[in-house]
């Protein structure tokens, strides 16, 4: 779409966001509802994919209503003026020029809170986690990761003051963006990302859009010295694209599940773990890089020599996983990221809470930050101006990063107890016996199980840091020789 049309479009999603919350919220549609809960032969069965389904309608019926109308034009206005207002302080590094426009939406974020209201004995930021994170509730959440905070600020601690880098130059080459994109869409199909039912474009944001059945639309983003960052963002967002090829929204045996619970995704939680699945459980393994390497050479080499000619595998697997002090979530690594995730929980949580007032962010960030990474944040822009979530009143949404990388580090030790060669598959560019299991384990279902029941179900334990500590531990303490 030309840049002209952005405000056309605007309206247009404005009007079919009125016409679909009028729908949703229409009372036919409850007393529909009600009837199918009252009706045994459809409710009865608790486990039943019937039940499921109504108990989801319901369950997303009563949010819907729940908001007044007024309300959810005010979040829509408010929130992209605020993003203007947003961008702007974030290029001046001035917090100050932002903080009316987030204090405008936090009290917005605060009433949408307070209409939906928080679960008994839970809090008003639990309203707002539920709308990405169904069930899940911050004293789960913060008891899952403060442990992981606590240990992870350590093993950053050690791997920069005491561990040595590996090289970073494997990497510092530079590839033309067709070459990256052809790269690329190989390593998608390998995966058994169905090219015939999806696409992967060139975008400045890279996202992954599941826009119907048989329509999944991959974007990622290419820079001519940074072919692995491309890379990575594609299998990240194919991780994604998998898992909403593998939800039945196509219908199996005559049966499509689409506009259905049953057909849509669990949580953010848990369609992030199956893009930090493939990013960096299969991505940065040995064994990926070790099949990566010589199809990389191949495609690079345009006709006669490849810059990755004289790269060996454990050259590349050490560029690939470095670990950093950066300041940027984004551009954040394995280790790190989610330290950046748990900073955003805290006080976004206080902020919500009202223990902590919008004028003191920057001051509370940058203490946090400190504590957690070790480097002092030099300014707003690197600081807590740098995400555009808060400017649109999207609070509750940042923990669902971390547990997404959770759900795939305990994900991932099931899968290996179950498929003992995985890594001679991996080794082999043999995707499939992986991608069958997710299928069968988790994505088939749906939205039949919450998170946490479907992590429990799968992995015969609720959900816990143990995995991701291991797996973070077990593969960065030898690579940094500590
Ligand atoms: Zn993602």
């Amino acid at each position: 779409m030309p840049p002209a049309g952005a405000s056309s479009r605007a309206e247009q999603r404005a009007a079919l966001a009125a016409i679909v919350h009028e729908r949703a919220t229409n009372p036919y549609f409850g007393d529909l509802i009600a009837r199918c809960e009252e009706d045994s032969t459809l409710s009865g069965d608790a486990g039943s994919a019937e039940a499921a389904n109504i108990r989801e309608f319901r369950r997303e019926y009563d949010k819907r209503t729940k908001l007044p109308g007024d309300l959810v034009k005010a979040l829509a206005r408010t929130g992209s003026e605020s993003q203007q207002a947003w961008k702007g302080a974030r290029e001046a590094s001035d917090f100050a020029m932002f903080a009316p426009w987030l204090e405008k939406m936090v009290d917005l974020a605060r009433r949408k809170a307070e209409c939906l209201g928080a679960p008994e004995g839970g809090e008003l930021y639990d309203a707002l986690l539920d709308i990405y994170e169904p069930r899940a509730t911050a004293k789960e959440v913060e008891a899952i990761f403060t442990p992981l905070r606590d240990r992870l600020s350590g093993l950053v601690a050690d791997l920069l003051d005491k561990g040595r880098a590996p090289a970073r130059d494997p990497i510092d080459i530079t590839v033309g963006t067709a070459q990256q994109h052809e790269l690329g869409q190989f390593v998608l199909k390998s995966l058994g990302f169905d090219m015939n039912a999806g696409r992967l474009d060139v975008t400045t944001h890279p996202f992954c859009s599941g826009m119907a059945p048989g329509d999944t639309r991959l974007t990622t983003r290419y820079r001519e010295h940074a072919f692995t960052d491309a890379l990575y963002g594609t299998m990240h967002e194919g991780g994604h694209g998998l898992y909403e090829q593998g939800l039945p929204k196509l219908g199996v045996n005559g049966m499509s599940r689409f506009g259905q619970p049953l057909g849509d995704s669990i949580s953010l939680g848990i369609h992030e773990s199956q893009s930090r699945l493939w990013e960096n459980l299969v991505g940065r393994s040995h064994a990926f890089v070790e099949w990566l390497l010589p199809h990389a050479r191949r495609f690079f080499s345009a006709g006669g020599a490849s810059p990755l000619d004289s790269v060996g595998v454990d050259d590349l697997y050490g560029a690939v996983n470095q670990v950093e002090r950066s300041y940027i979530r984004v551009e954040s690594d394995e280790v790190t990221y989610n330290l950046h995730v748990m900073l955003r929980f805290e006080i976004e949580r206080s902020i919500i809470s009202g223990d902590l007032s919008v004028r003191d962010v920057p001051g509370a960030w940058n203490e946090t930050f400190e504590r957690l990474l070790g480097v002092p944040v030099p300014d707003d822009r690197r600081g807590c101006l740098q995400d555009v979530h808060w400017s649109f009143g999207l609070m509750g949404y940042f923990p669902t990063y971390c547990l997404g990388n959770l759900y795939a580090a305990q994900l991932w030790e099931s899968v290996k107890r179950e498929i003992s060669d995985l890594d001679d598959q991996i080794r082999r560019g043999e995707f499939l016996p992986l991608l069958e299991w997710m299928r069968k384990n988790v994505h088939q279902h749906g939205k039949r199980y919450s998170a946490g029941e479907l992590c429990e179900r799968v992995t015969g334990a609720p959900l816990s840091a143990d995995p991701l500590l291991r797996h973070l531990e077990g593969k960065f303490r030898p690579l940094y020789g500590v």
